[in-house]
């Protein structure tokens, strides 16, 4: 049977709702604004699961040919600089600072907010925003129980690869098939995550 993206989509939309309610009292303490996106071109890993890949390649198509073309182009040249273990700016941040799948972003996204501006000592958080944000991303795991979580551009990657997306489109699990690709890239398997 095949799987119920939509539907994923949506609980995920809510899951993320309800972090946003939850955490809305500690944000309205946060420095960030448009165009500060130091979060976005000098930290970590920007992991998603394989759900939000696929929100995120369907933002992709429907974007220009150009500007989607763009950001492929980006996606391949962080996966290098990963592979080298080399820092590299978020591929779908604009020349202006700005996000430009805002809308269709990733939890990892959603749930920053700093109390400093974060060139200045990294992001300061509140202890409970934390602890709120883990549930958040086991509960989107438990979700997409035959994903993965990794690194974006390494999950985009994986999606794009036709033998793994035959087999995820429709409900499969099948680690063992892409056990090197894992192992290579971090990857997670949601369904063994504690
Ligand atoms: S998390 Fe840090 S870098 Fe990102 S917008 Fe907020 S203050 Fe700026
Ligand atoms: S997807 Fe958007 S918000 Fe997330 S790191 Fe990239 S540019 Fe920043």
């Amino acid at each position: 049977m095949s799987l119920d993206f939509k539907k994923m989509q949506e609980t995920i939309q809510g899951i993320y709702q309800k972090y946003e309610s939850e955490t809305g009292q500690f944000k309205e303490q946060a420095v960030c604004g448009r165009g500060c996106s130091f979060c976005c071109s000098d930290m970590g890993k920007i992991d998603i699961v394989t759900v939000e890949g696929i929100v995120l390649l369907e933002r992709l198509e429907s974007m220009p040919e150009t500007e989607a073309k763009e950001i492929k182009q980006g996606l391949e040249r962080d996966r290098i600089l990963r592979r080298k273990g080399k820092k590299s700016a978020c591929p779908f941040l604009d020349e202006l600072g700005a996000c430009r799948v805002y809308t269709a972003r990733p939890f990892s996204c959603r749930q920053l907010y700093s109390l400093r501006k974060c060139d200045q000592g990294g992001p300061l958080v509140h202890k409970q925003a934390v602890f709120l944000a883990r549930k958040v991303v086991r509960d989107i795991q438990k979700l997409d129980d035959t994903g993965y979580s990794g690194h974006h551009s390494f999950i985009l990657k994986l999606l794009h690869n036709k033998t793994f997306r035959n087999t995820y489109n429709i409900g499969g699990f099948d680690p063992g098939s892409i056990k090197k690709f894992r192992k290579k890239h971090g990857i997670t398997i949601n369904r063994f995550v504690k």
